[in-house]
């Protein structure tokens, strides 16, 4: 196959065996997957929640999977001054606080 310049798409012998061995290694590795399913080893790996509950200091909560059952968050889409457009003081769970706390504290 030619192109306007002249150049071959697939231009020497060695290219077009190269890309060809790809293919047919692609697809052994496609077919031993099909047939022979990886297993993972056991008793080693964390229970995975497909539907955990992810809640947000704004009181968003999303569905997500995770290896743990509840997630707290304190930033997301709904509130991030990103998305809204809207620019405030990010300090839902008082962190601002309890750091001016830690630091008069401290003196
Ligand atoms: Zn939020």
């Amino acid at each position: 196959m030619k192109s306007d310049t002249g150049v071959s798409l697939f231009g020497s012998l060695p290219v077009c065996l190269f890309v060809i061995c790809c293919f047919v290694l692609c697809l052994q590795r496609a077919f031993l997957c099909v047939i022979m399913p990886p297993t993972m080893k056991a008793d080693i790996h964390p229970i995975y929640y497909t539907k955990a509950t992810a809640t947000c200091a704004c009181g968003a909560t999303y569905t997500v999977g995770s290896t743990k059952e509840t997630i707290a968050v304190e930033i997301c889409q709904a509130c991030h001054p990103f998305y809204t457009g809207l620019d405030k003081v990010l300090d839902t769970t008082g962190r601002v606080d309890k750091f001016k706390k830690r630091m008069s504290a401290k003196k």
